[in-house]
């Protein structure tokens, strides 16, 4: 019998998925050591001899698509690997090791590689010693058709998705948007935080995933049967039956207890004292329009608008962009929504235009707004876009990353621009339509009040706050056991944010993952705030905290607090405010 094997990574989204493997861009050989039972030998021997098969079908077929002028010497070199391949050292050694030692076809191979590497690494003739790299080739070659892994995703791609757990070192934003069409149940990567834009897309859609599993794509074999646990960031394979049982009770468990919520979809989100707070859905792609609606969602606190630029080749024009953003108004039915203008050049690239490539350093480069006053090629059309659908409904215009008031004014002027040429081309627009900035950087936030004199509201986004606040980079998981929503600093800039807004009278919401994580909750109305934009799928949850909550005592509470902020542990204080 063998064990389960079970990894441990950053917890995602509170949801699980079991089902089969897809294991994706296969990296080095990073082969684990895997036993097979007695009764499974000749299965792996016929797997082993389909997958030397393969590697050999590969290699034939890559000398035929040779190009004349350099056949010669990649031809002698492609039969030094055809040739290793029929070789009993190696492919008939890893045979016996699969038979006595009942070791995985991946292993047997990585021994004997192993062995062979160590012999011509003694050699004292260089040619020789050389001719171990071929080998970790063609041990590398096979190794990954026993895996059965399409080394890239776009190949992938073309395999069905439907049900599966995409397995890889890291996802992009596009690719987990692509996924996700293609009927993707869950996902696995080997890096990335729980704050990155995959992380969040993720939850979003509410799929399972768990990221920074080290060397996922090496422990995990494609058509495994895994359980991915998003709510504690555990992955499994080899789950016996009482495992599975477990999870699939756990799954119905939430399934209950989602149930249970939907009876609030009707009630007010009114906290016990009788104040009303504005419950805001944030929207991934158009189609969370549904979702935002079912989950009676006040509006629409952030409408990310980078889908629009993920997987393709060319740039949205101005009638895209508008054709987009209209269509979702008119799905809103009165409902308000804030569009914020992109925010690409971090974990979410343009593709369409590679002069707008990251920087060494794209979280302090060129991004989000400083993107787009670089290039007014990209922001000018989302900016009239935006104005022309202000015309249709109750639309709001944020800006991502403000650090400065000479931004803000240089947008304001631009913005005055875009609306005289609209003027002048007839086309509707709304003249009056607010225009508010995100609080993401420190900078941002201290100088809350001087902004909120330029802005018709700020929004605090908590992901890059707590990233630029506390230096730590959101996609490294390496990292991610810094993040602290409650570290004293950021709270310290939140209520300073929430301060200046109530100062210059200028509403202040929140909208990063912060908002929609039933823990701060309570925190934050005692704070003040009296706006949370979140997932849509977090909405009830919240609305239930909400619900049983008093502001008054609350806000005695988190006053209280503040005013011992340097003595206290403030995750101490909240695991008391939940109690
Ligand atoms: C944030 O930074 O909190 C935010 C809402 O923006 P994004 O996650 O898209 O960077
Ligand atoms: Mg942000």
């Amino acid at each position: 019998m063998t064990l389960a094997l079970v990894g441990q990574g950053v917890a995602t989204s509170l949801a699980i998925a079991i089902g089969k493997a897809l294991v994706i861009e296969r990296g080095q050989a990073s082969i684990v050591c895997r036993s097979i039972a007695p009764e499974a030998i000749d299965a792996e021997l016929e797997r082993l001899a389909a997958a030397v098969d393969a590697a050999s079908d590969s290699l034939r077929e890559i000398r035929r698509q040779i190009p004349g002028a350099v056949a010669n010497e990649i031809e002698e070199l492609i039969d030094a690997h055809l040739l290793m391949l029929e070789d009993v050292t190696l492919v008939e050694t890893s045979r016996q090791l699969i038979r006595e030692r009942l070791y995985s076809a991946e292993w047997a191979l990585q021994v004997q590689r192993d062995r062979l590497i160590e012999t011509f690494e003694r050699m004292d003739d260089p040619y020789l010693r050389a001719r171990g790299e071929d080998v970790d080739q063609v041990v590398l070659r096979i190794q990954g058709f026993l895996c059965g892994r399409p080394n890239r995703l776009p190949q992938a791609l073309a395999t069905d998705m439907q049900g599966r757990i995409v397995v890889a070192r890291d996802f992009t934003p596009a690719d987990v948007i692509a996924l996700h069409y293609r009927g993707a149940a869950a996902y696995v990567s080997e890096y990335g935080g729980p704050m990155s834009h995959m992380a969040i897309l993720a939850r979003s859609l509410n799929i399972p995933a768990v990221m920074g599993v080290h060397r996922a794509t090496a422990h995990l074999l494609t058509d495994e049967i895994l359980v991915v646990d998003g709510e504690t960031g555990t992955v499994i394979a080899e789950a016996d039956a009482a495992t599975i049982a477990h999870y699939r009770r756990r799954l119905r468990a939430l399934g209950r207890r989602r149930n249970r919520l939907r009876q609030l979809i009707d009630k007010p989100a009114v906290t016990a004292d009788g104040t009303e707070i504005e419950l805001l859905a944030n929207l991934e792609l158009p189609e969370d329009v549904v979702a935002a609606r079912t989950y009676g969602a006040r509006g629409i606190g952030l409408y990310r608008t980078e889908f629009l630029y993920m997987n393709r080749a060319d740039l949205p024009d101005e009638d895209e962009h508008f054709a987009t953003y209209s269509e979702i108004v008119r799905g809103l039915d009165g409902i308000p929504i804030t569009i914020r203008t992109i925010d690409l050049g971090t974990d979410k690239h343009v593709s369409a235009a590679s002069a707008l490539e990251p920087g060494c350093n794209p979280a302090l480069g060129l991004r989000a707004i400083r993107l787009c006053l670089k290039e007014p090629s990209l922001f000018r059309p989302q900016l009239r876009a935006i104005l022309r659908t202000a015309a249709l409904g109750p639309v709001r215009l944020m800006l991502p990353m403000i650090t400065s008031l000479n931004e803000v004014e240089t947008i304001c002027e631009l913005i005055a621009d875009i609306k005289e040429e609209l003027r002048a081309e007839g086309l509707a627009f709304d003249a009056a339509m607010p225009v508010g900035g995100m609080i993401e950087v420190p900078a941002a936030a201290l100088t809350a009040s001087r902004l909120a004199q330029r802005l018709d509201f700020l929004s605090i986004g908590t992901n890059d706050l707590i990233q630029y606040t506390l230096a730590i980079d959101r996609v490294d998981d390496a990292v991610g056991y810094l993040y602290d929503p409650a570290h004293p600093a950021v709270l310290r800039l939140i209520r300073e944010t929430i301060e200046a807004g109530r100062r210059q009278r200028r509403p202040v919401s929140m909208c990063g993952e912060m908002a929609g994580d039933p823990r701060f909750t309570r925190l934050l109305l005692g704070m003040g705030l009296r706006a949370l934009s979140m997932q849509p799928g977090s909405l009830l949850e919240i609305k239930e905290i909400v619900r049983g909550s008093d502001l008054a005592s609350l806000a005695r509470q988190v006053e209280d607090l503040f005013a011992h902020l340097d003595d206290v542990d403030p995750n101490r204080f909240i695991d008391a405010l939940n109690a």
